[in-house]
């Protein structure tokens, strides 16, 4: 629970930055700017949109892409019922295309976040562009033949107690956007990643130009944001790809490499190694093990004395210590590995759901419930000094340090 806290307070907290500092933007700024400025202005949504769509379409982020062409059609809608008041649009389109969007928008935005990426993206995303071109057509539909009923039905009083006084949109649509809102906030508990904090940003930027539509300003204003926010969001989650570790959360072997090419004049490697962890496994199953690792990973994590934890690989994992030397960082090793020896870690069956794929063993492994399990790690630790010149032969140093604390019983920190 305070694990998934602090990631969302980790991911979330730039994107409502971002929208509180947008609100004064988008009131008294807008206002500033001339009449020609404001025309130019209200392009870059599209403008960010196709960037954030081109970059959706390269690294293959339907969920992303989807909401973006929720936003670009809803941003379309609004611009053209905006101008077209007493113009090219009739009365009943302008309404029923306002009511749609504030009641398809959001359920959309949920839909296409909760609908999961899996295949190609040629099997996948025909049936979803489908899926939101049949709406657009259904609406077109109703528009077109200025179907009454449809209209009467979507606007009509439900629940009034519920619709409160400042809403400027129907019931219905409010409550749309109100339960939207709730299942983004399960999928956010459920899992916390950088990308749903970002869809859920996209349904509040939607709730606030659908709210405050008559404001000139929020509109293009928040819906460049939102197209930004998008764009950010494929970018990190690009990066992170390249550099996190997905299983444990810590930076992978190429963080490593480019951190080792980083470092000064002194600095100390240590090398760990999860003891027998082919036996573990072999006993308790992959997912077990996985469970593990991931325990072990946090431990690490937390090094004190000023290291950095990586995952090397595998069961193996780097601590760099920048301007340390050996003696210095033994005493914070021994800490963690004398805690993560000591750590009974209960095997829990409620896998995190991000390991889907590796659920295939945990039937296997339910055997063995309710018990604890542990393991112990051998560290091996060396700093630049005579021979050891560059990163790589300290990193082989410490390689060497860790095989001697292996062959001296395992369970321990050797230099
Ligand atoms: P030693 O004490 O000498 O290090 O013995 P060991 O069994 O740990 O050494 P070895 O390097 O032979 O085995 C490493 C094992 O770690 C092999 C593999 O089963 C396991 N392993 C590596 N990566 C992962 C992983 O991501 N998840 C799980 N569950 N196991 C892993
Ligand atoms: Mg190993
Ligand atoms: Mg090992």
């Amino acid at each position: 629970m305070i694990r998934i806290l602090f990631k969302l307070k980790e991911s979330a907290l730039i994107p409502l930055l971002l929208l509180i500092i947008t609100i004064p933007i988008a009131h008294f700024g807008y206002q500033a700017l001339s009449p020609t400025v404001r025309d130019l202005f209200s392009l870059a949504p599209y403008i960010v949109f196709t960037a954030a769509i081109t970059l959706s379409l390269i690294y293959g982020r339907l969920r992303i892409l989807m909401t973006l062409l929720i936003l670009a059609t809803a941003y379309w809608s609004y611009t053209t019922l905006l101008s077209s008041v007493g113009q090219s649009w009739s009365k009943f389109t302008i309404e029923m295309v306002f009511n749609a969007v504030t009641i398809l928008g959001p359920l959309n935005i949920v839909l296409f976040a909760f609908w999961q990426e899996k295949g190609s993206l040629v099997t996948d995303l025909p049936t979803k562009l489908m899926t939101l071109g049949a709406q657009i057509f259904a609406i077109w539909l109703i528009c077109e033949y200025q179907h009454q009923p449809t209209l009467y039905f979507l606007t009509q009083m439900v629940w009034p107690a519920l619709h409160p006084d400042w809403v400027n949109m129907s019931p219905i649509g409010f409550y749309s956007f109100f339960f939207s809102m709730l299942a983004m906030l399960g999928l956010l508990f459920w899992q916390p990643s950088t990308i749903n904090v970002t869809l859920f940003s996209a349904l509040i930027i939607l709730f606030i130009v659908s709210q405050q539509i008559l404001i000139p300003g929020y509109l293009s204003v928040f819906m460049f944001l939102a197209g930004a926010l998008l764009v950010g969001a494929i970018v990190h989650e690009t990066f992170n790809m390249a550099f996190k570790d997905d299983l444990t959360g810590l930076p992978g072997r190429r963080a490593l490499n480019e951190q080792l090419a980083k470092l000064g004049r002194n600095y100390t490697i240590a090398m760990m190694d999860v003891d027998h962890f082919k036996k573990f496994n072999d006993t308790y199953g992959h997912d077990i093990g996985d469970q593990v690792l991931k325990m072990v990973a946090a431990k690490i994590r937390r090094v004190t004395g000023g290291g950095k934890a990586y995952r090397y690989g595998g069961e193996e994992f780097t601590v760099l210590f920048s301007n340390r030397d050996v003696q210095y960082t033994l005493p914070h090793l021994e800490i963690v590995r004398e805690e993560i020896a000591n750590y009974a870690m209960k095997i829990r069956d409620d896998n995190r759901p991000e390991d889907d794929k590796s659920g295939k063993g945990r039937r296997g492994t339910k055997k063995t419930d309710p018990s604890t399990v542990s393991v112990t790690i051998s560290i091996g630790v060396a700093q630049k000094e005579g021979a050891n010149k560059t990163p790589e032969q300290v990193v082989k140093a410490a390689d060497d340090a860790l095989y001697r604390a292996k062959h001296g019983g395992r369970n321990k920190v050797s230099t």
